[in-house]
């Protein structure tokens, strides 16, 4: 038999679980696994003796940053981080300059990832304009994004154009959405309560990160689990598919365990910040560096329990760069600062560490970051999975390698990671996007333009629709 690649002497993680034995690669897809002592004619072999190998990274959630925030980071170094770190399909995010909100937009940011991009990829539109949510639809996404939190104090990261704030105009955008196969992704917010909250504690004249962290978490986090009832019972009444971001409350974790067990096509993930960076001295040490959002402790036992039994069904970075100058002001300033934490890089690694620490089974923390976003943003069979016939997206650890993330490892332009010295087990050789090398050795080796669309479809081509009225 002759094929283009041989992975030998690894643990190959399949869907039916691990195998002791060689993986065979060709034409870009996975050709299947067989027994040490079957031969191949294979054209090239990579020893991964001692090596778990991997379905790579499908995050659903990451910021580019372009076009319009450049500076913060952009679609090649964002693919780079990805690449390094194990993601070999990303999904980006709206709230970009313009926003992503038309057909326009979506084309433009099309054209960039298919010029920039090292790894497969998607986008995620605002389906803020009405008249474009179809012919959006058509183009080859796999999910909407939208916020129906509002900025105070600042004007990004949830610029206008990419948020819902009115019940009923959301339950109108989930009808639509609902006529066609796409997941809606949902910040869930409450502005009206979180208003009120922010304005007492800044009345006090607290500006501080704990003031901010303790805001977002006051009443036990009211302000998510009420953002999230009202977004399942919608997902109910609409017929919507809805993916929550960002769940990080112990009473929410049980709303969406209550609605997947009354039908509800609900969804959700947790961002790499929940489980690994947010304890009360994190935001101490770390301050704005450290802040999304803060899980008060006793949550996070229902976060690490979600996750295992399957109620938190994704792990996606909400990788979301800021500059230090950007975060800096948060010390004194934290609602002028931009909110949101750099993930993609290390996410996939802190999950193995974790798998090392007994916190998660090794398939289910594969389940999270690979085959269930794949399952459930539409490339089930295509991506996510070490099956035959998916494409080869690989990623090769060395699970027992100790070794402590630093800042001068890091390739967003930002510079700065908050894992900044931890020390963890499990580290990342090799990342394969359809049979090639992105990352190897320490060395991102992938060429930008090489990503193609994720989208389910023989030709894997992205089809720009025409609309009626801009
Ligand atoms: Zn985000």
């Amino acid at each position: 038999m002759s094929i283009d690649l041989r992975i030998s002497g690894g643990t190959v993680v399949t869907p039916s679980g691990p195998v002791e034995g060689d993986l065979l690669v060709h034409g870009g897809k996975v050709a299947g696994v067989v027994a040490r002592d079957v031969a191949t004619d294979a054209a090239r072999t990579i020893d991964a003796t001692g090596r778990l190998v991997l379905p790579g990274m499908v995050d659903v959630h990451v910021h580019t940053r372009e076009p319009g925030y450049e500076h913060k980071d952009d679609i090649l170094t964002t693919t780079r981080q990805a690449a390094a770190g194990g993601v070999t399909t990303i999904f980006g995010m709206p709230n970009l300059k313009p926003p992503t909100v038309d057909v326009d937009s979506l084309t433009d940011v099309f054209e960039r990832y298919a010029s920039s991009s090292l790894v497969d990829w998607n986008h995620n539109p605002a389906p803020t304009k009405f008249d474009h949510i179809i012919p959006m639809s058509e183009m080859g996404i796999r999910a909407y994004k939208i916020y129906m939190v509002v900025d105070t104090g600042r004007d990004y990261p949830h610029p206008a154009g990419t948020g819902i704030h009115d019940h009923g105009h959301l339950l109108q955008i989930m009808d639509q959405i609902a006529k066609t196969d796409i997941r809606f992704i949902i910040h869930p917010h409450d502005q009206g309560l979180m208003d009120y909250i922010e304005g007492e504690v800044l009345a006090r004249g607290d500006n501080t990160p704990e003031g901010y962290a303790s805001a977002y978490a006051a009443r036990e986090g009211v302000i998510w689990d009420t953002a999230i009832d009202v977004v399942l019972r919608l997902a109910e009444a609409s017929g919507c598919p809805v993916h929550i971001a960002h769940i990080q409350t112990r009473r929410s974790i049980e709303a969406v365990r209550r609605a997947k067990a009354n039908g509800v096509d609900v969804t959700c993930e947790v961002n790499h910040w929940a489980p690994f960076l947010s304890t009360w001295n994190d935001v101490q040490t770390l301050g704005p560096y450290a802040l999304s959002y803060w899980v008060p402790d006793d949550n996070r036992a229902a976060i690490w329990e979600g996750m295992r039994d399957g109620t938190i069904d994704i792990a996606s970075s909400d990788h979301a760069p800021h500059t230090r100058e950007e975060k800096e002001i948060g010390w004194t300033e934290m609602w002028k600062a931009h909110t949101g934490t750099p993930g993609i890089q290390y996410y996939y690694e802190l999950m193995l560490d974790a798998v090392n620490r007994g916190e998660l089974t090794l398939e289910r923390a594969v389940a999270m970051v690979s085959e269930i976003p794949a399952d459930k943003f539409g490339l089930a069979g295509i991506k996510g999975t070490l099956a035959v016939g998916a494409d080869a997206d690989i990623v090769i650890a060395d699970m027992g390698h100790e070794w402590t993330i630093t800042d001068e490892d890091v390739l967003s332009k930002t510079g700065w990671t908050p894992y900044n010295g931890r020390t963890i087990s499990a580290r990342i050789e090799r990342t394969i996007v359809r049979g090639h090398d992105v990352y190897a050795d320490g060395v991102v080796v992938g060429q930008p333009g090489f990503g193609k669309i994720a989208a389910a479809g023989a030709d894997r081509k992205a089809t720009v629709a025409t609309t009626e009225g801009n």
